[in-house]
């Protein structure tokens, strides 16, 4: 039986906190239905934790749609937070997503620190 209490959909996004006026502003234009966060260091870098959460927020509130965001001068990923990297993660993590939970939709985007959000 379907619990009474739903959402549109989990929002993964890094905890560091240059990012969330930005990210605060972002969700209340693009997400209407209400959202599980999580708020991890790295975003989805590490993957099990968020595939976790994932499976959770879709048992719990029937969720249909995931949003995936890294960001630009990541401090979990050190040197190797480049755009590059961080695409190829994203891509990564949505298709893992996918094959657990082919009927969600996955949006990846990769945040700058200026606000700006780019498509991944
Ligand atoms: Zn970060």
């Amino acid at each position: 039986m379907k619990s009474s209490h739903s959402c549109q959909a989990i929002v993964v996004i890094c905890m560091d906190f240059r990012l969330r006026s930005a990210i605060r502003k972002w969700t209340d234009k693009t997400i209407k239905g209400g959202f599980d966060k999580v708020a991890i260091a790295g975003g989805v870098k590490n993957l099990p934790f968020v595939l976790d959460q994932v499976e959770l927020s879709y048992k719990l509130h029937h969720i249909t749609e995931v949003y995936l965001i890294n960001h630009e001068d990541c401090g979990a990923y050190g040197a190797e937070s480049t755009l590059e990297k961080h695409q190829k993660d994203l891509k990564f993590a949505k298709k893992i997503i996918k094959e657990k939970f082919p009927h969600l939709k996955i949006i990846t985007l990769y945040q700058n620190l200026n606000g700006q959000f780019l498509k991944v």
